[in-house]
């Protein structure tokens, strides 16, 4: 059966967050129809996607004529105007797209598409500048929030737990986190992730992946 991650995309507003979510999907791949009302903003994308047109996605009868009732897969990236937004959303819903996204520009806006029939409501400002926030604060090289309050961050090793086995360094108990892979600052430019075991053994300069609870990794990364 094939699977849904290969199925064509239909993006819905080509913005800035429309147009890099389409071009990144059009590299790897997917097809993708990419609509916008503004007919230059689709003259520029046209030939590096599968294939753009000039609408307005509130007409539900072009958005028919369009063919977007035979994807699976949508992504509303209107953002500005909460009317077409929700409007856009509604259609869909209506058309049965299996898997609708949709842009939100704040919480509230967030809870209307939900109620609206949206599966998947993303905030990138929001999860950007909270992302950004982590970056900037402790040792954290990259952050990535997987779940409600659980998160993967790339760090340095503190000191306390440089030359001794990860087994004895209780980061269990004493931070609740734990380290799933390491990068070997000693093996220079060949030196690439591989998962850490009980009896890796971590040095200065070294990279980590460490995954737990926010408020347990930013204690974490905090710690010298
Ligand atoms: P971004 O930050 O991604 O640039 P934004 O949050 O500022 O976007 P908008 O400016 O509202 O969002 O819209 C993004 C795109 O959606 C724009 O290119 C705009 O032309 C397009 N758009 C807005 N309304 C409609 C509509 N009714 N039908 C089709 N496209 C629309």
């Amino acid at each position: 059966m094939a699977s849904v991650h290969n199925e064509p995309v239909v993006v819905l507003g080509l913005g800035r967050f429309g147009s890099s979510l389409a071009l990144e999907l059009a590299s790897r791949g997917t097809e993708v129809l990419g609509i916008d009302i503004n007919s230059k903003i689709v003259d520029a994308l046209a030939g590096r996607l599968t294939n753009v047109a000039t609408a307005d996605c509130t007409d539900g009868e072009a958005l028919r004529q369009l063919g977007v009732p035979e994807f699976q897969r949508a992504v509303v990236a209107i953002g500005t105007d909460l009317e077409a937004s929700v409007l856009t959303t509604v259609l869909l819903t209506d058309l049965g797209i299996s898997h609708i996204w949709a842009k939100a520009l704040n919480r509230r806006h967030a809870e209307i598409l939900s109620r609206v029939g949206a599966h998947h409501v993303v905030l990138p400002e929001q999860h950007m500048g909270e992302r950004i926030a982590h970056l900037l604060s402790g040792r954290m090289l990259d952050y990535v929030e997987v779940d409600q309050d659980f998160a993967m961050i790339k760090t340095k090793p503190p000191r306390d737990i440089v030359g001794v086995p990860l087994r004895e360094s209780r980061l269990r108990s004493r931070y609740g986190v734990t380290v799933v892979a390491v990068k070997s600052e000693a093996l220079g430019a060949k030196a690439r992730f591989g998962y850490a075991t009980a009896d890796t053994v971590l040095m200065y300069g070294d990279l980590i992946l460490v995954v737990g609870t926010v408020g347990d990794l930013e204690r974490f990364a905090e710690s010298d």
